[in-house]
């Protein structure tokens, strides 16, 4: 279990400006995104893409910023040096359960297991987690372990690439399994994988003329195979280290238009169908919703629930603008309104980042 003042749920680009601004006020926190990598929409949804409208930033693209987000939170969020990884920061986890506890805080689970103990939670979770659209697979027992050669994310680390060498199935037809057809056909050498089919249900793709070109190329040199079909059944070898140890996929049959069955034998299946957001347990959390956003008020971004506040997209309150500018000041108001319910005794007068010697110590800017 970790004990923290306050956990960050989403580390969007809000929940990222909410870390560095709680670290700027002395609080101590964690923060928890269900996607492996940090970022929110700017990351999963529009990573090349210019934004025009943050202050003092002419243009910088969705993955620029998110990036920038993270060096500005770092002191708040340090590098270990032996995993290369922030022990704040959990990845690829959701946030499943909150409970308030009977001395003030909050008991907070994930989906990997992980406990918080919160004197206090930020909700910075946007339009919901982010979680891969799935490609349904029939013969997929319901009550077995997912298979370990089934992804839905590519690596952010980079090596180990788990199928580097391998028959490696994509399943999809827009620009998210495209452009991940053209990387992987474009990787180096110790992560590429020997062989690349792109699984889709009909010869036709929802990408950008250019990108759909490239991947068409690739088809005509022979460099990437095409298999149209839906699944259908698929086989699957087991482990032998018993029920609960995941099976693997070892091939698919799918229907293809020609009503003819074909099976796929493969190593490795990557699905990149896009991700949606589902607001999941958040709603069953008894917070105040309207349209499944959560309702605030706007001196402290503080709902009706005494120590739980909501900011960035997934809040709501009259003159409600789902833009970064709005999450970056709603996340600063929430910062000092958690500094004077959990910090009641401290001055609680503003400082200025280019003045103040206390917040250059935070910031572990040396003079
Ligand atoms: C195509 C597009 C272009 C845009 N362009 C602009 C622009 O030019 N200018 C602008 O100001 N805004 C723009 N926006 C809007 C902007 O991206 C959003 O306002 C911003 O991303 C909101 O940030 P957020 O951190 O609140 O939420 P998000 O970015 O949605 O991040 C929320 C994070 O919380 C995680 N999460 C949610 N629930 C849980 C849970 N239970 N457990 C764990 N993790 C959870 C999600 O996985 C996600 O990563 C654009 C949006 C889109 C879609």
């Amino acid at each position: 279990m970790i004990e923290t003042d306050v956990v960050v749920i989403g580390a969007g680009p809000v929940g990222l400006f909410q870390v560095f601004q709680l670290g700027l006020l002395g609080l101590s926190c964690e923060v928890v995104d269900v996607l492996p990598e940090a970022g929110g929409q700017c990351v999963a949804l529009y990573p090349d893409k210019p934004i025009y409208d943050i202050p003092g930033v002419p243009v910088c693209s969705g993955r620029e910023l998110a990036a920038q987000l993270l060096t500005q939170a770092r002191p708040f969020l340090p590098l270990d040096p032996a995993t290369g990884r922030s022990a704040h920061l959990h990845l690829g986890q959701q946030v499943m359960a909150l409970s308030q506890d009977a001395t003030p805080g909050f008991t907070l689970q994930t989906t990997s297991g992980q406990v918080f103990k919160a004197r206090a939670v930020v909700i910075a979770a946007g339009a919901g987690a982010f979680v891969p659209k799935a490609l349904p697979l029939p013969g997929l027992p319901a009550d077995a372990p997912p298979p370990a050669n089934l992804h839905h994310h590519l690596p952010v680390d980079g090596p180990p690439v788990p199928w580097a060498g391998q028959h490696l199935v994509v399943a999809g037809g827009g620009e998210e399994a495209l452009q991940t057809v053209l990387d992987l056909s474009q990787a180096s050498d110790d992560t590429r994988p020997s062989r690349i089919t792109l699984l889709h249900r009909r010869d036709q793709f929802q990408a950008e003329p250019a990108l759909d070109t490239a991947v068409r190329a690739l088809i005509t040199q022979g460099r990437v195979e095409l298999a149209l079909g839906v699944p259908q059944n698929v086989e699957l070898a087991w482990s032998d280290a018993g029920v609960n140890a995941p099976p693997a996929l070892t091939s698919i049959t799918v229907l293809g238009p020609d009503s003819q069955p074909r099976t796929l034998p493969l190593e490795h299946l990557l699905v990149r169908m896009g991700l949606s957001p589902k607001l999941g347990p958040l709603a069953d959390w008894g917070l105040p919703m309207e349209r499944k956003q959560i309702t605030v008020d706007t001196a402290t971004y503080g709902t009706s629930l005494q120590g739980i506040h909501a900011v960035g997209d997934i809040n709501t309150y009259p003159g409600k603008k789902r833009l970064l500018l709005c999450g970056f000041h709603e996340a600063t108001l929430a910062a000092h309104a958690l500094l004077a319910r959990l910090r009641p005794d401290e001055p609680q007068h503003l400082q200025y980042t280019t003045t103040s010697t206390l917040l250059h110590q935070r910031l572990g800017v040396k003079h």
